[in-house]
């Protein structure tokens, strides 16, 4: 997909614009929504999918704040099926978790695999250091890719669901008409169209927590049930 496909849309504001002015916006938007003193340093961290610079994610965060937290963000918001293993590296070193965001700057970029088996690596590079109001959680997105522009494969239309059976084979995507002339189609094969580099990797359906708009990336007929995210 070519990167000047990639919009995105500023979680603080609403505001959708390329990718690159949006990492200029958030810098300003964040700075108008502090509250004043007192301040502290607060990091700006863009992630991107290894491979799929499409798929990225501004996130700020206190100087203080951990691996582990990051890691939590990640999960929620991008990664979690069932609870695989994660790890953070520099280079070939892995990082502790434990360690602060802080105490990672200084490396500039950083690695990230969830899942060792299927993983879905990330690369996350420390794009600058401010004094602003402390924010709540420790570590928040600012900003984020907007939903990709997948087709149908046999059409034009939005494609809703993936054929877990067929995706490393095209066509795997489909809109919810042609889903159901597909050979696999059979009750609960399909996976949702979500917003996330793990799409249609093991069991991952989409965001663990939280509503908002990107819930409605998966809702229509093959909507996951509710009780199925938990
Ligand atoms: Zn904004
Ligand atoms: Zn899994
Ligand atoms: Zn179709
Ligand atoms: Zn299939």
């Amino acid at each position: 997909m070519p990167a000047n496909t990639s919009m995105g849309t500023c979680d603080l504001c609403g505001t959708t614009g390329r990718k690159a002015e949006m990492a200029r916006h958030v810098v300003a938007c964040a700075a108008e929504r502090d509250a004043g003193a007192p301040t502290e340093p607060l990091l700006h961290v863009r992630i991107e999918a290894a491979g799929a610079p499409e798929y990225w994610l501004h996130v700020e965060a206190r100087a203080g704040a951990t691996l582990q937290q990051l890691d939590a963000l990640l999960r929620a918001e991008w990664l979690e099926c069932c609870g695989h293993l994660s790890s953070f590296r520099v280079g070939r070193r892995e990082v502790s978790k434990r360690t602060s965001l802080l105490g990672l700057a200084p490396a500039k970029t950083f690695d990230y695999d969830y899942d060792f088996g299927s993983t879905t690596a990330l690369r996350g590079k420390f794009i600058a250091l401010r004094d602003g109001t402390p924010i709540r959680p420790a570590v928040r997105v600012l900003a984020r890719n907007a939903p990709l522009p997948w087709r149908c494969a046999e059409c034009e239309a939005a494609a809703v669901v993936l054929c877990p059976n067929c995706v490393d084979v095209e066509p795997s995507l489909f809109c919810s008409k042609h889903a159901s002339g597909h050979p696999c189609n059979a009750d609960e094969i399909w996976m949702p169209v979500v917003n996330s580099p793990r799409m249609g990797v093991c069991g991952y359906v989409g965001p663990t927590k939280r509503s908002r708009s990107r819930r409605a990336d998966v809702a229509g007929p093959f909507a996951v049930p509710e009780a199925d995210r938990a």
